[in-house]
């Protein structure tokens, strides 16, 4: 997808903080941080929504866990408990349409959210 702003960030086209990248997942800081950790998680596949998404594409969705989990013990995030959140479409507030979890953590987050 060549207007995409995430995969513009996967090719190197556009800049972002890169803190994790494997042959399936990319993460990085997300440019207007909600927490003092806030990381997006996305796969290397461009995925438009989550219902978008194919079969095929479950594995790479676990692994975008597998992903935030590890980024989360690494800032120490496991013990006090972080948020991981996906959003679909317009009345979740999706911005940008290639699929990505929110990894927030470090400070207490508020339930439900608005
Ligand atoms: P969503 O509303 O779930 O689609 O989330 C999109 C997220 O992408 C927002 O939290 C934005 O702050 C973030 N974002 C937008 N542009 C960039 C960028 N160039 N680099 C990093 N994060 C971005
Ligand atoms: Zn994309």
């Amino acid at each position: 997808m060549s207007d995409c702003l995430f995969c513009k960030i996967r090719d190197g086209e556009m800049k972002a903080n890169i803190v994790h990248r494997d042959e399936d997942v990319i993460a990085f800081e997300d440019i207007n941080p909600q927490a003092p950790t806030h990381i997006l998680i996305i796969p290397t596949k461009h995925i438009p929504t989550i219902d978008a998404m194919e079969p095929d594409d479950a594995e790479v969705v676990g692994k975008l866990f597998l992903a935030a989990r590890k980024l989360a013990r690494d800032r120490g995030h496991d013990e006090s408990g972080y948020r991981v959140v996906m959003n679909m479409g317009r009345d979740a507030g999706q911005a940008v349409y290639h699929i990505h979890l929110h990894l927030l953590g470090g400070r207490p987050l508020s339930w439900p959210p608005g």
